[in-house]
């Protein structure tokens, strides 16, 4: 195997920490940089024994300066809530963010991967969406610091490689699930999961109609690391999701169902430029990368109860 000196920002994110596992797993080097406002040390206590394992606290919106062979550009608050918490920072993250590891790839002629999201799609008018959609975004709303921010991140790269010849490869995560998401994060699953085990009220937003896709976390890194394993010549951007689409009613059902909860439904108002549907059309991904996720929405819930019985506790 070719062991490489990998650098993961946003690295003690939920996301990030099982990118993290998954390479060190893999043999190589990983520095895994983070400024924690969204991710926890505990997330990667369990790494800290590998000697090929380095934790950088720094803020991607400063310049940083390492020699690696290749960049996984994950650093951004994901979820609704703190994305929103300071919108001034979160896009900065995203646009300063993208600046700085662009110049550290150029500079040190490394591979650099950006985590971009289904968000750029915004309310979609198209159905699956594919890469070649170009989304219906809200450029002044309550999500814009988020959508916005990774759309002009998107831009950069594309005009880094364009320009500079930086070797690039953009991902679009769709709504992706697992252990170490954060308790008190307010996304979809991990809200019901931690409501139903403690039998308090499932808080459906609008009337529950809305659709989403939900990928589990492993089937997300394996995507991630082939897009990375992928030619030169492919720099995406590519869909990665699970495309099966469920409203967000039947996941309160069936997490309801799975956790044996007692916990009744209650409907709270539908935040503003919530999407009303989103699905991945995945044909470019099982094309270039032979990709596709294995695991299913109950068999990955299952997994994500499992986890948040021990945190509840
Ligand atoms: P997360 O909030 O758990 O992880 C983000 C990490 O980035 C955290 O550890 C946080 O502390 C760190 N971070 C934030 N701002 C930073 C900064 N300025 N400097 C350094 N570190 C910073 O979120 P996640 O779900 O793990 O998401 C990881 C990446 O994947 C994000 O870029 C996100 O936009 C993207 N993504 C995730 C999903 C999803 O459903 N989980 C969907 C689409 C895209
Ligand atoms: N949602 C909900 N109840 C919650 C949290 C979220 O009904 O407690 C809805 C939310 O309005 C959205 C969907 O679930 O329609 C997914 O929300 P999430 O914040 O997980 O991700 P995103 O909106 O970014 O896809």
């Amino acid at each position: 195997m070719n062991k490489k000196r990998i650098l993961v920002t946003g690295g003690a994110g939920f996301v990030g920490s099982h990118l993290c596992e998954r390479l060190l797993s893999e043999g190589h080097e990983v520095y895994c940089l983070d400024n924690y406002f969204t991710g926890q040390k505990e997330n990667i206590l369990h790494l800290t024994e590998n000697p090929f394992f380095e934790i950088i606290r720094h803020d991607v919106i400063n310049p940083f300066l390492i020699e690696v062979d290749e960049i996984y550009n994950l650093a951004c608050p994901a979820s609704p809530v703190h994305y929103q918490y300071n919108p001034i920072k979160t896009i900065k993250t995203s646009v300063m963010g993208a600046v700085n590891m662009l110049g550290l790839a150029k500079r040190v002629n490394a591979k650099i991967l950006q985590a971009s999201t289904s968000e750029v799609y915004g309310n979609p008018m198209v159905h699956p969406q594919p890469e070649s959609y170009w989304g219906n975004v809200n450029p002044i709303g309550e999500r814009s610091c988020y959508d916005e921010g990774k759309r002009a991140a998107e831009t950069l790269f594309r005009d880094y490689h364009a320009q500079n010849n930086v070797s690039i490869k953009i991902v679009r995560i769709f709504n992706t699930y697992g252990p170490r998401m954060h308790p008190n994060d307010g996304r979809v699953v991990s809200n019901f999961i931690v409501q139903a085990l403690q039998n308090k009220d499932i808080t459906v937003y609008g009337k529950g109609e809305q659709t989403r896709s939900f990928q589990y976390v492993d089937d997300l890194v394996e995507g991630m690391i082939r897009t990375m394993g992928s030619d030169d010549s492919f720099t995406g951007p590519v869909n990665i999701g699970n495309p099966g689409e469920f409203k967000i009613i039947e996941l309160a059902e069936k997490v309801i169902e799975l956790t044996g909860s007692k916990s009744k439904i209650v409907y709270q108002p539908l935040p503003s430029d919530d999407p009303l549907m989103r699905k991945p059309d995945i044909s470019l991904a099982k094309k270039e990368l032979d990709w596709e996720p294995k695991i299913k929405l109950e068999e990955g819930l299952e997994k994500t109860i499992a986890f948040f019985k021990e945190i509840v506790k």
